[in-house]
């Protein structure tokens, strides 16, 4: 059956109630404006004229985390982000932003993103900021007070970045080398844009994981970001380029699969296909596309042969990111990779089908909302008593991070990325082996 388009499947919605559990500000508010169904309706009515743009529809727009629960759950498949992107585009034609916040947006989305050497030399300058006493200075001076919380918190839970002699770039070929299983496939790996700055660490895991689990591994160095950031705040032609980009770089190499280790990055690549549905020049490479698009958990659980791994005898629980599990469908590879890591105790996260609250840049835009989610997940993760709580994506990751800090749980909580926990366990099999 084709797939409804956003607009068409406006109309589906039968408001049978389906999808309120798995809205994560609906359970916050518990108001049906907060939830689909109220989205729905109110995406609509504003779509067809019925109701002007004003100041509370815009709100509630805003308050939607894009988490895509509710598709998930819902028995018609009523597309309920892609509504609410519909209703955001005719909201934006109809209200000019600041001056201030256009030109930020149009700086960080057209001429930051998009660039990796920029992105890295502001990596650098991040790197100096942390490293020089700056930082040092600017708590003491108190100068993080005149920014709002939630920027304060996002800036002390930053990891520390590598100093810039060490962030060299990935490299280009890595072989496989497992010996079990010698033809696993040929992969390329995304990269991501912020993750390869902030979290170069883990993208150097994800290949070594991938090589031992048998897999050669290309990484291409004139791809550029998925565009995620630029689509989700209403700058489409941007996002087309970045895409565009991306297919011509990746059709050229003869790969089975492009893997992604961020959830919000594999989602927005497996969505060219939906982005290039009225350009028919475009729309079978980024088909093509798309079916390569793998997360690195369900490739190496399918594909792979995962080396044999050990834990440090801690408890762990997983929170998954929303994309990677409503959007990717990837919902067992992550706990199935974890559950063969010896001497490692995994607890469930309850109710770990609700988002984080992160969301992109969600928690710097709504941190009301954002923080109300994040206190409420804190409190599962308490009940878990877990040492270490992994993740699959780096918004979650700083999310959960802050959630961590704010909760005064930073001695005995750490947060992980998936890659670097099993990269850490195979390393420790490794070198318990060696030692006999
Ligand atoms: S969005 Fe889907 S699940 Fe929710 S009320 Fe409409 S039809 Fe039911
Ligand atoms: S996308 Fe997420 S936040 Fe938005 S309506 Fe659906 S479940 Fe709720
Ligand atoms: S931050 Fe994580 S849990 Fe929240 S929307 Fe993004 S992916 Fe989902």
């Amino acid at each position: 059956m084709k797939p409804l388009t956003p607009e068409q499947s406006m109309y589906t919605c039968v408001r049978c109630g389906a999808c309120r559990d798995a809205c994560p500000t609906l359970d916050i508010t518990g108001r049906e404006a907060d939830g689909p169904r109220g989205r729905v309706l109110m995406a609509r009515s504003l779509l067809e004229d019925r109701i002007p743009v004003n100041a509370e529809i815009e709100e509630q727009m805003s308050r939607c985390l894009l988490c895509s629960a509710c598709v998930d759950a819902c028995p018609v498949n009523v597309q309920v982000p892609e509504i609410v992107m519909l209703a955001k585009e005719k909201i934006a034609e109809h209200k000019k932003s600041p001056f201030l916040v256009r030109t930020l947006k149009r700086f960080f989305f057209n001429h930051l993103l998009p660039h990796p050497r920029r992105l890295q030399f502001l990596g650098h300058l991040l790197w100096l900021y942390q490293q020089s006493g700056l930082r040092w200075l600017v708590h003491k001076l108190g100068i993080l007070k005149l920014f709002p919380d939630s920027a304060q918190q996002m800036e002390a839970v930053l990891p520390d970045l590598l100093p810039p002699s060490e962030r060299k770039p990935l490299p280009s070929f890595t072989p496989g080398c497992s010996e079990q299983n010698k033809r696993a496939g040929k992969v390329a790996l995304f990269r991501g844009c912020i993750m390869d700055v902030m979290f170069r660490e883990t993208n150097r895991h994800s290949i070594e994981l991938l090589a031992r689990s048998g897999f050669d591994v290309v990484v291409p160095d004139d791809q550029v970001c998925c565009g995620a950031l630029m689509y989700h705040n209403g700058q489409k032609d941007t996002t087309l380029e970045l895409a565009k980009k991306n297919i011509e770089v990746f059709e050229k190499l003869d790969v089975d699969y492009i893997i992604s280790n961020a959830g919000g990055c594999g989602a927005m690549l497996k969505e060219y296909e939906e982005l290039f549905r009225h350009e028919p020049e475009w729309l079978e490479r980024a088909r093509a596309f798309c079916h390569k698009i793998r997360d690195i958990s369900e490739v190496i659980v399918e594909q792979g042969t995962l080396p044999k791994a050990v834990g440090n005898g801690e408890t762990v629980t997983y929170q998954p990111s929303c994309h990677l599990q409503y959007v990717m469908q990837v919902k067992r590879a992550p706990e199935q990779l974890l559950s063969r890591v010896a001497n490692l105790h995994y607890r469930p996260l309850p109710e770990s089908n609700l988002c984080c609250g992160s969301a992109g840049i969600y928690n710097l835009l709504q941190p009301k909302m954002a923080g109300d989610i994040l206190h409420k997940k804190m409190g599962y993760v308490k009940e878990t008593s877990a040492h270490v709580i992994i993740t699959a994506n780096p918004g979650c990751l700083l999310q959960m991070k802050a959630g961590v800090h704010s909760e005064g749980l930073q001695n005995s909580v750490k947060v992980v990325h998936i890659v670097d926990l099993l990269a850490e366990s195979v390393e420790r099999a490794e070198k318990q082996a060696s030692t006999g």
